[in-house]
């Protein structure tokens, strides 16, 4: 992929999951990570262990890997996230806002304080990411790239999940606000939309062969996505392939959001 080599990239909620595939594939196409992690740093040296093993693939393009602890629902630990990886790498070329959390409960049982956990997360806590990183952008001349890790609920509701379903929905017109005020710049914003994906967020479904087989059988191509799938079309929004794109959504969903209950005609011709 054109671009990415030699760029400084820092993923939020790069322990695990989508996030970690993210931070790996970006050291495997030649650039530094700094790799966010909130309270579990021996996994953030797990996913750190891995970005090694890329680098020493990768060592004659130079990659560098940091960590930043930080809680992205925190403003002053998301200003001090940035300086740190500005400090440790030299600058920020390309924000990955993927930290994200959801919360399953019947509305008229949900707690505005479990509401508004989730979007301090998933939506405040990417304003602020993506905050930062543009006055850093702005103030280097940088035609850096934004990318949020949003989610086909950003399009499809989720009913039991409010705040995870409104934040990614906030998401969503965050990616093309920022996209639209920055343009002139050069400074990109777009976001992916995963749909079911493999990682620990949905242990749920993901181990319980029946829990799963029901998952898959809502989605067209019949399977879930890997964290690796998501990872690809990330770097993709990143390089300079995709210089033209901003403003935009990719759902990476195995066609999810296609509607998979017009797949046959409903008339009764
Ligand atoms: P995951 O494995 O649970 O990863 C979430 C990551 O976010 C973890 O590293 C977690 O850190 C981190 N995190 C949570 N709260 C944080 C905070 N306050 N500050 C910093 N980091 C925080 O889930 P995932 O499936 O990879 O999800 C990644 C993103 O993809 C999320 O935004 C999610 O909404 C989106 N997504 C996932 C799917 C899916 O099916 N998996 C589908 C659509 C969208 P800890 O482990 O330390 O808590």
């Amino acid at each position: 992929m054109q671009g990415l080599k030699g760029k400084n990239v820092l993923v939020t909620g790069g322990t695990s999951g989508i996030g970690q595939a993210i931070a790996v594939r970006f050291a495997e196409y030649g650039a530094n990570v700094a790799i966010n992690y909130l309270k579990k740093p021996e996994e953030a040296e797990e996913t750190e262990e891995q970005v090694h093993s890329c680098v020493k693939r990768m060592q004659k393009h130079g990659v560098r890997d940091v960590l930043v602890g930080a809680d992205v629902s925190n403003e002053d630990e998301v200003v001090h996230m940035i300086e740190q990886t500005v400090e440790e790498l030299g600058s920020i070329d390309v924000l990955v806002n993927n930290a994200g959390i959801q919360i399953s409960r019947p509305t008229e049982e949900l707690s505005v304080a479990d509401f508004e956990k989730v979007l301090a997360v998933n939506l405040r806590g990417s304003f602020a990411c993506a905050r930062e990183a543009i006055k850093r952008f702005i103030a280097t001349d940088t035609p850096g790239a934004i990318i949020n890790i949003s989610s086909v609920h950003q399009r499809i509701p989720k009913p039991g999940y409010l705040g995870y379903s409104v934040s990614k929905g906030g998401m969503q017109n965050l990616t093309t606000t920022l996209a639209l005020e920055f343009a002139a710049r050069g400074i990109r914003v777009n976001s992916i939309g995963p749909g079911a994906t493999i990682t620990p967020i949905n242990r749920a479904w993901v181990d319980d062969p029946d829990k799963a087989e029901m998952v898959t059988s809502h989605i067209p191509m019949r399977r879930a996505g890997t964290a690796d799938e998501m990872a690809g079309v990330t770097c993709f929004l990143a390089s300079d392939d995709a210089a033209y794109i901003t403003g935009q959504t990719i759902f990476v969903d195995g066609g999810l959001t296609l509607y998979a209950d017009f797949r046959e005609p409903w008339s009764s011709e």
